[in-house]
């Protein structure tokens, strides 16, 4: 990160709510279902597929979890009802994680248990390096009961290879994979974005080779072509994987993957809850601001 954009992650907090709202706007579909809802349509319509992802994220105490969990259940009507190609992204400490496991275990299954009555599918998303071991575990319990439910591995993590053979080992699984969004230390994490890349393609070849189904989640390019490369290898069909996108971000790659013929899913954000996402989202690439500024001054 240049000085630049080190200045501008440090100044984020200082920046008036309205104008991180207002840099975020591309980011999120808007706070309400009804906004996911119209966002969903409108890239259905493209020929994409989404996942909803109700903003919010670790709790501090149960009753905070109703609010979201309720909103969840609305969506599963809705993507029903609407007949919408997607699905549902929960985040874990939204649902208790790391209050009380039993309680996030019995709320993921009531989500998971009305999604699988409905032929919906349901991702747990992951968190930082604290969540991942009661993440997979409530995967593992909830894959033992549903199929319907999947997994998120990150690539920055050192322990991501050995996971993945682990899960794998333990019958049928459905991942995403990425590189990693939360700061993690050197000793668990590889910092390297060279390394974070080819781990990335490293495990991606091993879950593809093993035929389980994969979410290709990345904007990188590079990560993009290899993706395709193994697909092709490996002589793939296309409902055996997808790429997936965050809704906002670089809508020239979405053509390029959509017009190579893969299909792809967009991460389309939504909530009351949408500041400590989008000052998440600036912090990671601060370089948004600059593309914001740009067309307020209609700079070249
Ligand atoms: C569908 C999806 C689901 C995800 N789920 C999780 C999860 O469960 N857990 C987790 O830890 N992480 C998750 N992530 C985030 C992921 O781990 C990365 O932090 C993020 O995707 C950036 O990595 P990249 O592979 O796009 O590569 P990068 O090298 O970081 O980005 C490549 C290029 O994409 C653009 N870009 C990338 N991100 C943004 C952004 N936010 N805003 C604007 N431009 C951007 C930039 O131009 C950048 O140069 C998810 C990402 C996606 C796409």
């Amino acid at each position: 990160m240049n000085l630049i954009n080190r200045l501008l992650v440090l100044g984020i907090p200082l920046v008036p709510k309205p104008l991180v709202q207002y840099f975020s706007r591309p980011y999120i579909a808007g706070e309400t279902l009804a906004d996911a809802v119209r966002v969903i349509k409108e890239l259905n319509s493209q020929g994409m597929m989404a996942t909803m992802d109700v903003l919010g994220e670790e709790i501090s105490v149960r009753e905070e979890a109703a609010t979201p969990k309720n909103i969840y259940h609305q969506a599963l009507e809705v993507i029903q009802s609407e007949n919408l190609d997607a699905n549902i992204s929960i985040k874990p400490t939204q649902m208790g994680l790391k209050l009380d496991l039993a309680f996030c275990l019995k709320t993921f299954r009531e989500l998971v248990e009305d999604a699988h009555k409905r032929g919906i599918f349901v991702r747990i998303d992951m968190e930082d390096s604290e969540a991942t071991d009661d993440t997979l575990g409530i995967y593992n319990e909830l894959r033992k009961e549903y199929d319907n439910v999947g997994i998120v591995l990150q690539s920055y993590m050192r322990r991501t290879l050995a996971d993945t053979d682990m899960l794998m080992n333990d019958g049928p699984t459905d991942f995403r994979l990425c590189k990693g969004i939360y700061n993690e230390s050197r000793r668990i994490a590889y910092k390297d974005r060279e390394l974070i890349r080819r781990n990335f393609t490293l495990v991606l070849e091993r879950m593809l080779r093993e035929g389980a189904y994969v979410g290709i989640a990345t904007h990188d390019e590079q990560l993009v072509w290899e993706g395709m490369r193994l697909v092709r290898e490996f002589g793939l069909a296309k409902d055996k994987y997808e790429f997936q996108m965050l809704l906002g971000v670089d809508p020239e790659l979405r053509k390029i993957i959509l017009e190579a013929g893969h299909r792809l899913r967009i991460y389309v954000p939504f909530g009351e809850m949408w500041y400590p996402y989008s000052t998440r989202r600036l912090k990671e690439n601060p370089q948004m601001a600059y593309y914001v500024l740009r067309n307020i001054f209609h700079a070249g």
